[in-house]
């Protein structure tokens, strides 16, 4: 059996190799459910991504070249964390949607490092598309015993799950304030 204190496993910030086709799950909250996370990464990682349905989306290209904007398609604005779930000792992508956001505003004050913080995911009611709440707390003893796993390539791990090259796609740094207005277009 797997022993988490007497044989540690080493960490590293790469996301699985491509050739095996694994891609590092996302994780959201579902209705009814309460999703607790460690949160590896220091700042909320922002994009807004079409839903192409069949489980499929892609980032938006924020440009009037956008393929799927120039389709039509609805755009929605999401945050991405690195995670770990200490339940599996496994690491997982975590999906802010911007009601988390509002219920939550230090996911996106950058004067806050999220690293090492624990993230609890709830969605308000039985939909799907019901609003969800986010809570942070710091690790509590139990929790802060193990060693914190180095984020992995956030950026890396994405655009494998969207199947996308990611040469196409630049990056910037935007401010909080940036955030904001970026979550106040809604879901466009
Ligand atoms: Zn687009």
């Amino acid at each position: 059996m797997f022993q988490f204190d007497s044989h540690p496993p080493i960490f590293g910030r790469d996301a699985p190799p491509q050739e095996h086709g694994r891609t590092i799950d996302i994780i959201s909250a579902q209705p009814g459910q309460t999703t607790r996370c460690v949160i590896t990464s220091s700042w909320l990682l922002t994009c807004r991504t079409h839903w192409l349905g069949h489980g499929d989306s892609k980032p938006c290209f924020r440009t009037p070249e956008c393929p799927w904007c120039l389709m039509r398609l609805p755009s929605r604005w999401k945050g991405y964390l690195c995670g770990f779930l200490t339940t599996m000792l496994s690491t997982c992508i975590i999906e802010i949607t911007s009601g988390a956001v509002e219920s939550c505003p230090a996911l996106i004050d950058q004067g806050v490092d999220l690293r090492g913080k624990v993230i609890t995911l709830t969605r308000v009611g039985v939909s799907v598309q019901g609003r969800v709440r986010a809570t942070l707390e710091d690790r509590n003893f139990a929790l802060a015993r193990h060693p914190l796993p180095q984020p992995f390539d956030l950026l890396k791990a994405l655009f494998r799950i969207w199947r996308f090259d990611r040469a196409a796609f630049t990056t910037k740094t935007i401010t909080e304030h940036e955030a904001r207005e970026q979550i106040k277009e809604g879901d466009a």
